[in-house]
């Protein structure tokens, strides 16, 4: 059994899977640990597909600017996989001034940093969307935004991976990181250990409880997330939507069927602890929001729902960044609801750091310092 590598990298989801694609592309040697019996079994299969820069926070609007511009319009070619990207824009939908008012003030934001985001009229709305219900009078609407499948593009970075090397182990639980000579070094699983000069941190909210294991805190926690999937439905239009209320968001596959993701007026928000959750709740609710912006779904019937976790930090960014205070350990956690769209990105810098390039995108604002300087 294979127990060094250059990098070990803990979480086999969109982030783990990614980078270590990236890193064999640049001849590293790299071991994968999951805890669980599969790859992907975590947010990274069950999102909502979303590759979207609208509605961005500032700090991670680089990432997914970079992506789009340059990663996934070639991505399915370069993993071998048809990944099922579209990028036929998304529209952020309203229906009163008050959804108006929020949506104008997301636009403005987005557009002072640079994005292709403006803001149109229903009837504008209507002539990309005819399916979309009268009661829309306007939304944001950004052109290059899209969606794509997330189990298709996590399998496809796992397979090409593979093919270029990369050992992934499942069904090994990481229980601690270990330094020797004052660098993180070991990673001690359930079943054995395994060793490598850089370890790459991406298990979701599991994390905390790894890197806690070095003294080192990033301050988040477990949020569950529905999402419902229809029938198929003939072609009816390949945008991804949101709307100002984000009372559901979603779109259609190549396959057919719709995927939404939304909240739940019963769960005071659109997001619930892990505690506490009302999944069929959640998705009447959800049913409920769609149906009042796209009525041609009526008779849609909901197949299967299913509910994911996110690791939602503290201020609603990642953090990738190397760690001062433990050399070797790089963080890659607390993505907030919004890593699938960014992940190619984020493998790329992840790649870069782990052989100590200078990061080609802008992530100067998602550090771990960030956390560690408040002490
Ligand atoms: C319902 C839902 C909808 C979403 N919609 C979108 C969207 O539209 N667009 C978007 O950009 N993002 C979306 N997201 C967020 C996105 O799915 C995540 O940000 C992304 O998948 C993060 O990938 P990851 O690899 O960090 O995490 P995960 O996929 O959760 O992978 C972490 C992996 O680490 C493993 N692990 C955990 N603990 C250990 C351990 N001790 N040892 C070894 N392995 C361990 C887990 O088993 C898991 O496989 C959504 C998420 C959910 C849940």
């Amino acid at each position: 059994m294979k127990t060094n590598a250059d990098v070990v990298i803990i979480g086999g989801g969109i982030i783990g899977c990614s980078t270590a694609y990236y890193l064999a592309k640049k001849g590293k040697t790299v071991i994968v640990l999951e805890k669980g019996r599969v790859i992907g079994y975590g947010g990274s299969s069950r999102n909502g597909g979303g590759v979207r820069q609208s509605g961005r926070d500032k700090r991670e609007l680089p990432l997914a600017m970079y992506g789009v511009q340059n990663l996934w319009p070639h991505l399915s070619e370069e993993l071998e996989t048809d990944v099922e990207y579209y990028q036929q824009g998304n529209l952020r939908l309203g229906k009163t001034e008050e959804h108006l008012k929020i949506l104008k003030g997301l636009t403005a934001t987005a557009v002072s940093l640079g994005l292709d985001v403006k803001m149109i009229n229903g009837e504008e709305v209507r002539a990309i969307c005819p399916h979309l219900s009268d009661d829309v009078i306007g939304a944001s609407w950004c052109q290059s935004d899209g969606h794509a499948n997330p189990l298709q593009t996590t399998m496809a970075f796992y397979n090409k991976a593979r093919r270029l090397g990369v050992c992934f182990r499942t069904g090994q639980d990481v229980l601690s990181i270990k330094t020797v000579a004052g660098r993180a070094r070991k990673v001690i699983t359930g079943s054995g250990e395994f060793e490598a000069e850089k370890i790459i941190l991406a298990a979701g909210y599991e994390s905390r409880a790894i890197s806690q294991s070095l003294g080192v805190d990033v301050p988040m926690k477990a949020i569950a997330l529905d999402t419902l999937i229809t029938e198929a439905q003939p072609p009816m239009f390949y945008q991804m939507l949101g709307t100002a209320m984000a009372d559901f968001y979603g779109h259609q596959t190549t396959h057919g069927s719709f995927v939404f993701g939304g909240g739940s007026p019963l769960d005071s928000g659109s997001i619930v602890g892990v505690g506490d959750h009302p999944p069929v709740a959640a998705t009447g609710a959800t049913c409920k929001g769609i149906l009042g912006y796209i009525p041609a779904l009526k008779h849609a019937k909901v197949v299967r729902s299913w509910v994911g976790f996110i690791d939602w930090c503290e201020d609603k960014v990642p953090v990738i960044s190397p760690v001062e205070e433990v050399p070797g350990l790089i963080l890659a956690c607390g993505f907030s609801g919004h890593g699938f769209g960014i992940a190619p990105s984020v493998g790329t810098v992840l790649s870069q750091l782990a052989c100590d390039e200078k990061p080609s995108i802008d992530i100067s604002e998602l550090d771990y310092k960030r956390f560690s300087d408040r002490d």
